[in-house]
Order: structure tokens, then C-alpha cells, then sequence
């Protein structure tokens, strides 16, 4: 079978890998000159079930979220019981199965990019710990490993961790981590290939035709036609669907990240963190890539992609002086603002869209990196008409039916 994924970020690479893997003629249609060039591009990096749970995704209040209010209801109505929820049973699965296959390949592949076990939530106060009370009956309802820590043991873990910034507790993570996502893709994209994926770059899509023998229409103004079309598009899939009279409820969740590099002191290691930390007060996670480090986090629902970024970037600057004071070389970091493609209800969408042709696996929210190998596998086993190795009740179109 012939297929076209549409879309190089995370999310597509890693399609397109499982779908040449399963043995498809694959090729991919990127607008951009790279893979995870968009979404995918400067992220925290967290991986693992644990830190889906609710201390990453409080939304920044802003005016522009009231252009949202449908999908704010969605998503309150669908959220607001997170304990024993279709929702976090769905979101579990397949973040736990997406690890594991995640290491897997890595694993297999012989693969190095910057991964590192364990993370820390650290709370401030012991209002911090009674607010990751919900959080943390999740954990225990998902059998997620976790153990709460004194002050004292958490530095032990993270010795680079400041003494300035007052800590009541941590929340230890043993098999959550950090990995370096971009990387990571253009690794993965260089496997796909080597199994005989092609990949078009700066060629966007501009139309899909459903059918049979489905077909897309490129910037250069060609008409390809396949046997199947799979569009993992991110932010953007809303707009290339919407013709089709397919409206997903996906909105833009803008996040920042300052990445900067580690500065040495001689004789003494490296300092910053050892691993992934998350600060549970402001949602921001600080995580340790390389010889850098990164603070990521911030939830802006709505708003224009050139909004001023200043209020989001002090927040992130003040998250890595209390922690790791001095610890990284200010002057050179760089800055960074992506679109996580977010549905109400933060699940992605996985499958056969219902448009003849046409499959979808798209929406992974603040999680994608998380996701995606995991999401991937699933869609190339039902494409190959194979039981997908989760239960993928939650993750398909047909819980909007
Ligand atoms: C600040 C921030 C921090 C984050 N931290 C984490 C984290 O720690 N852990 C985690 O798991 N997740 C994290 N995320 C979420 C994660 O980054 C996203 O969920 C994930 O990158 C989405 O991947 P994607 O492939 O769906 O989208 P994208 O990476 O955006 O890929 C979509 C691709 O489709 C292409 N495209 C779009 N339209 C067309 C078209 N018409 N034709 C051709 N190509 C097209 C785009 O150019 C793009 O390359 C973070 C996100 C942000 C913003």
C-alpha cells in the first residue's frame, strides 16, 4: 500500500517510521526544510506517564481565550473529574505503551539523544503539596511509580538544586525522564529512510481529495494520489480539514522555552540539573540536555503567534534563577515559542477519520513527545488491520459520535 503522511514534526516522523517498518511505501510531505520544525522544535523534553498528570496544564488566563469558550466547556466538562475518567484511562495507556516503545526503539536502534531518567516535581510550599493532591491520587490510580521526598533527599538527587529558594517536598518520578525530541526525530528520520521512506521537504499541502485512491495537492501545484493519506499536520491539520466538513475542536496552546548552555566552574561538575525537574507552582519544566539546560512551560490558549512573549520569558528566567542559580550562561540563550496542538479533551485523535482515505493522528497537546511513538505504533497496526496492541476506546474519532 502507498502512503502519504502529511506533516514532519515528532508526531509524523515517528508515523512514518512504524508505517515503513510494517513494510508501506511511505512518503512524507513536509512545508518546512526539516522535521520537528514546528511544535516539535525546542521542548522541554519530559517523558512518561507522569507528568501528564494535571500539574503541566493550568491555562494562562488571556482575553483571546474567550474566542474559545466552546471549546473552554469542552474541555471543563470533560476534565473535571479526572479519577476513574474514560479520558485518563485512554491518556494512560497510551503514554505508558509510548514509553515503553520509545526505549525500545532507542534501544534497538542504538540510539543517544540526551535521555535521562527520572524527574522531580518540586513544591515550594505545603500548599504546593495540597494542590498536587488531585495529581497525585492520579498517579496512584494509574499505578504510576512516585514517591514523595523530604527537601533533603530531593537535593541529594539533584545536587545542582540552589538552597536559596525555599522547598518543602518533591514528588520522585523514577520512570519519567528527559530526551531531546528534535534530535531524537532526526534520528528516527534517518532510519525511515534507510527503510525506503521518502521524505519531500518545503512542499506544503494544500488540498486533500478523499477516495479509493485518495489524493493531495502540493504547493508546487501537483496532484499525488495514494492508497491512503495520514495527516499528522499538528496545529494546522484544523485548517487543511475544514474543506472536507471534518471540524476538530483543536485549538493552538502556545508555550516558550529558554535553552541555554551550562557554564562550567573548573574542577567541580557540571552544574544544572541532572535530569527533568517541574516546578508544580508555575508549571514550568527545567530540564538538563546535553550541556544545556531548558526551561519550558507557559499555557497560552489563543492569542497571535507574534503576542509579546516578555511576561512568559521572565517567568522562565525566574523558574531557573530559584532553582539553579548561575548555573547557566544567560548572554547566549535562546529563546523559542511553539503551538501545542490541543484538543478539549488532551488526547490525541488516532485512526480512520471517516472520509474515505483520510486517517488522522494529530492533537497531542502538551504531550506529544510523550505520545508519539506509542500513537504511532497503534495507527500502523490498524492500518495494517492488525488489533493495536492498547485498547484505543478514547482515542478515535468516534468519541465525538
Ligand atoms: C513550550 C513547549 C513545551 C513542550 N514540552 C513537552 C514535553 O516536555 N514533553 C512532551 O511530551 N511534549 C511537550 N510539548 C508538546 C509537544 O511539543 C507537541 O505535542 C508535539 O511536538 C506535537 O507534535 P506534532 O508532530 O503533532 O506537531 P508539529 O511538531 O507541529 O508537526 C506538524 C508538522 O506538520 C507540518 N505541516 C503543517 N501543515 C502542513 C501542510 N499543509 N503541508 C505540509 N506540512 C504541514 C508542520 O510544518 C510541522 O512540521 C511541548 C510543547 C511546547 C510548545
Amino acid at each position: 500500500m502507498r502512503i502519504a503522511v502529511i506533516g514532519a514534526g515528532i508526531v509524523g516522523v515517528a508515523t512514518a517510521h512504524e508505517l515503513a517498518l510494517a513494510g508501506f511505501d511511505v512518503t512524507v510531505f513536509e512545508q518546512r526544510g526539516s522535521v520537528a520544525a514546528e511544535a516539535s522544535f525546542a521542548i522541554g523534553g519530559l517523558i512518561g506517564p507522569g507528568h501528564a498528570a494535571p500539574w503541566g496544564s493550568s491555562l494562562t488566563p488571556r482575553a483571546s481565550m474567550l474566542m474559545h469558550l466552546p471549546w473552554l466547556w469542552r474541555r471543563w466538562r470533560t476534565m473535571r473529574r479526572p479519577r476513574g475518567a474514560w479520558w485518563s484511562a485512554a491518556l494512560h495507556r497510551l503514554a505508558s505503551f509510548s514509553r515503553d516503545r520509545m526505549l525500545e526503539l532507542a534501544r534497538t536502534l542504538d540510539m543517544e539523544f540526551e535521555q535521562n531518567p527520572g524527574c522531580l516535581v518540586l513544591l515550594r510550599t505545603a500548599g504546593d503539596l495540597k494542590r498536587a493532591q488531585p495529581g497525585l491520587a492520579q498517579l496512584r490510580e494509574w499505578g504510576v511509580a512516585h514517591e514523595l521526598v523530604e527537601a533533603g533527599s530531593a537535593r541529594a538527587m539533584e545536587p545542582g538544586l540552589g538552597d536559596t529558594t525555599p522547598l518543602y517536598a518533591a514528588l520522585h518520578l523514577p520512570h519519567d525522564g528527559v530526551g531531546n525530541c528534535r534530535q531524537f526525530a532526526h534520528l528516527l528520520k534517518a532510519q525511515t529512510q534507510r527503510q525506503g521512506a521518502r521524505f519531500r521537504f518545503d512542499l506544503a499541502v494544500s488540498r486533500l481529495s478523499p477516495g479509493e485512491q485518495p489524493q493531495l495537492r502540493t504547493s508546487d501545484g501537483e496532484q499525488h494520489g495514494f492508497d491512503r493519506i495520514v495527516v499528522c499536520t499538528g496545529a494546522a491539520a484544523a485548517e487543511l480539514l475544514a474543506p472536507l466538513k471534518l471540524r476538530l475542536p483543536l485549538v493552538p496552546v502556545y508555550g516558550y522555552a529558554v535553552t541555554a548552555p551550562l557554564r562550567p566552574i573548573e574542577g567541580l561538575p557540571l552544574p544544572g540539573p541532572r535530569a527533568a525537574l517541574i516546578d508544580q507552582r508555575h508549571h514550568v519544566s527545567i530540564t538538563r540536555l546535553g550541556q544545556r539546560v531548558r526551561v519550558a512551560g507557559i499555557h497560552e490558549l489563543g492569542g497571535r503567534p507574534d503576542a509579546n512573549a516578555l511576561p512568559a520569558l521572565r517567568t522562565l528566567y525566574r523558574v531557573l534563577e530559584d532553582w539553579f542559580p548561575g548555573a547557566a550562561s544567560l548572554r547566549d540563550a535562546q529563546h523559542w515559542r511553539g503551538a501545542r496542538p490541543t484538543l478539549p479533551e488532551a488526547l490525541p485523535v488516532l485512526g480512520d477519520s471517516g472520509l474515505p482515505g483520510i486517517w488522522l493522528n494529530l492533537g497531542h497537546g502538551a504531550a506529544g513527545w510523550s505520545l508519539a511513538c506509542g500513537a504511532a505504533r497503534v495507527l500502523s497496526e490498524q492500518m495494517a488491520g492488525r488489533t493495536p496492541p492498547i485498547e484505543t476506546t478514547g482515542l478515535t474519532i468516534e468519541r465525538w459520535r
